[in-house]
C-alpha cells in the first residue's frame, strides 16, 4: 500500500482521503469492481463523495497506472489495483477475479517475442468469462427463455 503513495507524490499529487479510500477498497476486494460499486463502497465511509468524484479519481489513478482498467465488451469497465504482477480469470457479470498464478510471458509468448527481437515493455493478460454461479444463472435464464416458446434451433 505504500508504492502508490510514492507514485502519487512523485507526480505531485496529494493523497486525498477519497483517493486513499478508493485504493483501500480496491486493495481489499477479491473482485474487479465497477466505478458504481466502488462509489457505493466509498459512500459507506464517506457519504459526501459523489460518483463523479469517484470517476475522476479512478481516471487519474488509471492514468498514473496505479489502478488498471479492464474493458469488458458489453459490460461496465472494471478496476483493479495495479499492484504486483497478477493474471486473473475475470467474471464479466459479477467481476469475481480468480488469480491464475501463472504468467503467459514465461513460455511460448516470450519465445516469439525474442525470436522477433521484440522488446517487451509491458503486458496485460486476463481471461474473461463467467464464474460458476453466473454461468449457472445464465444457463437457467437461457433454459427459461427457450421454454417460453423460443425458436432457437440448437439441439443436443
Ligand atoms: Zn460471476
Ligand atoms: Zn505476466
Amino acid at each position: 500500500m505504500s508504492a502508490w503513495v510514492e507514485k502519487l507524490s512523485a507526480r505531485g499529487y496529494k493523497i486525498t482521503p477519497q483517493r486513499r479510500i478508493i485504493l483501500e477498497i480496491l486493495g481489499n476486494s477479491d473482485r474487479h469492481l465497477t466505478a458504481e460499486e466502488i462509489g457505493q463502497e466509498v459512500r459507506k465511509t464517506e457519504p459526501s463523495i459523489s460518483l463523479a468524484t469517484v470517476y475522476r479519481n479512478l481516471n487519474l489513478l488509471a492514468d498514473l497506472q496505479i489502478v488498471s482498467r479492464l474493458n469488458i465488451h458489453d459490460g461496465p469497465v472494471r478496476y483493479e489495483l495495479h499492484g504486483g504482477h497478477n493474471h486473473h480469470l475475470v467474471c464479466m457479470d459479477c467481476g469475481v477475479a480468480v488469480k491464475l498464478g501463472v504468467c503467459p510471458m514465461q513460455g511460448e509468448v516470450n519465445r516469439v517475442a525474442e525470436e522477433n527481437g521484440f522488446e517487451v515493455s509491458n503486458h496485460h493478460f486476463e481471461v474473461l468469462g463467467y464464474c460458476r454461479e453466473c454461468s449457472l444463472k445464465r444457463k437457467l435464464q437461457q433454459a427459461n427463455s427457450t421454454a417460453e416458446g423460443g425458436t432457437a434451433g440448437d439441439k443436443d
